[in-house]
């Protein structure tokens, strides 16, 4: 373990955030000089790998830094843990010592059935609305966690996979970081359900090895038509879906293999937005779409910001085949999420607010991604909107968590909870008082949405509404 392991990993950075870096290296490594983990390892070895990822995430010096010191109060012994604390904001200021603070306090909720876990999300969430970097150690503290669960006595194990899959994996997909959702679930996956796991093992294994060699020649063909267009191919990749999630679809569709046609899918990345549409179009001369398999995520991204295009096609030799096709920047989102914006505020002073604040740099590639583009200025102000806007997190009345951009209303929220609500919506209680349907939401805010059987969307909450997908909803209604 060395602390140029992890400052090789961090893409940009200062002569001090090195040094603020390297001394918390020493200091984590002292502090944890005579614990051991379950493996038998040094304990070292759990925040250097916590710290790794981190560094990974490009995230800033501060949040590397309080990554390598996140188990430094939890693990004192009870009666110096205050001491330690004072210490550690003493060495290491304010910010640092708030972010091991906070990642000590989320630490301490533990799921335990339904009711929990929604009181878990909860909490995640306020956290995070207060500052993401605490929950970006989290889950890179549970990330390496999950990698040493073989070590963990076997009667912990079900239970911290199963908080796995039920807490952290979908925190991860809120925040857009599709690759480490897929990572902790396909990590969990094996200890929540292991007869599962084993024959999904058996049953994928030959699948896999021949859809290998048709994709190579599927991938050939597409290139050729590619370059012939003008359109440059950055990469073409064929992507196995994630073991977990694949489980998961097999038993929507009452384990029927041949209605899952993204076992494997190729994916396409270019360059430009337009190029997207461009590969769509020989993709879609080449071979016929499947009906009502095409979505287009780039013009209606999913809540969490995902972009991209799918289809599926009757494709070579007949065989139904899922296409996915981004800009690499939205691949970069995709696998990263709320990590790669993160990655953008480097250059900057690193600002407590989190990801969420106004002066980010990639706002600004968007307004140069919107001035190079060709597409309809409109299109790309929604997008920006929708996507990019501070996010505000509103409770439904059952505890789950809804995210919206600022300024949406008590009619946004009740979409995005469901269009049928959505559609029926006739008043709405915020913290337990009526209000307007116009009225803005508050971070933190408690929503209900009274509604009635038969009413109709009224063409005046256009005026109002904030999301894309409200308004489309609208629009679209009874079309
Ligand atoms: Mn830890």
């Amino acid at each position: 373990m060395d602390v140029r392991d992890i400052l090789g990993k961090l893409k940009s950075k200062s002569k001090s955030d090195e040094e603020l870096i390297a001394k918390a290296f020493r200091f984590s490594q002292e502090k944890h000089k005579d614990e051991l983990r379950y493996s038998g390892d040094p304990y070292f070895v759990h925040p250097f790998n916590v710290g790794a990822t981190l560094a990974e995430m490009q995230v800033d010096a501060n949040t590397v830094a309080a990554g390598l010191l996140h188990d430094v109060c939890e693990n004192a012994p009870e009666q110096e843990r205050d001491a330690r604390e004072k210490e550690l904001q003493r060495e290491f200021g304010k910010d640092i010592a708030f972010l091991v603070q906070g990642v000590t306090k989320l630490g301490k909720l533990k799921y335990s059935g339904e009711e929990r876990y929604l009181e878990n999300m909860r909490r995640m969430f306020l956290a995070m609305a207060q500052d993401v970097r605490v929950v970006l150690i989290r889950l890179a503290d549970r990330l390496h966690n999950m990698q040493t669960l073989a070590h963990v006595p076997e009667h912990k194990q079900k239970r911290i996979a199963d908080e796995t899959l039920e807490v952290y994996a979908p925190l991860a997909d809120r925040l857009g970081m599709g690759k480490l959702k897929g990572i902790l679930q396909d990590l969990a996956f094996p200890f929540s359900f292991p007869k599962e796991y084993a024959a999904l093992g058996e049953l994928v294994k030959d699948r896999l090895a021949k859809k290998e060699v048709y994709l190579a020649k599927v991938k050939y063909k597409i290139g050729e038509e590619m370059k012939h267009a003008g359109i440059s191919v950055v990469a073409a990749d064929a992507r196995v879906k994630h073991f977990y999630s694949l489980y998961k679809k097999l038993k929507r569709h009452n384990d029927n293999f041949d209605e899952i046609y993204d076992l494997v899918a190729l994916r396409i990345i270019v360059n430009t937005m337009e190029d997207c549409y461009g590969a769509l179009g020989i993709i879609h001369k080449l071979w016929k779409p499947l009906p009502g398999r095409i979505k287009d995520y780039i013009a209606l991204p999913k809540p969490n910001g995902y972009q991209s295009i799918h289809t599926t096609v009757f494709c070579m030799d007949g065989e139904i085949t899922e296409f996915q096709i981004r800009t690499v920047q939205m691949h970069e989102a995709a696998e990263n999420g709320i990590a790669a914006h993160w990655a953008y505020t480097m250059q900057g002073k690193p600002d407590a607010g989190g990801v969420v604040s106004k002066n980010l740099k990639w706002i600004a590639q968007i307004r140069d991604w919107q001035k190079e583009s060709a597409g309809s200025k409109e299109f790309l102000e929604s997008l920006k909107i929708d996507v990019f806007k501070n996010r505000i997190f509103v409770f439904t009345p059952k505890g789950d968590v809804i995210d919206l951009p600022e300024g949406a209303t008590p009619v946004d929220f009740a979409y995005h909870v469901h269009s049928d609500v959505g559609n029926q919506c006739n008043g709405a209680k915020v913290n337990g008082k009526m209000v307007s349907l116009d009225s803005t939401l508050k971070n933190g805010d408690w929503c209900e949405i009274l509604t009635q059987k038969n009413k109709k969307p009224s063409p005046s909450w256009l005026d109002f509404v904030k999301t894309n997908y409200a308004k489309s909803r609208i629009r679209n209604f009874g079309k």
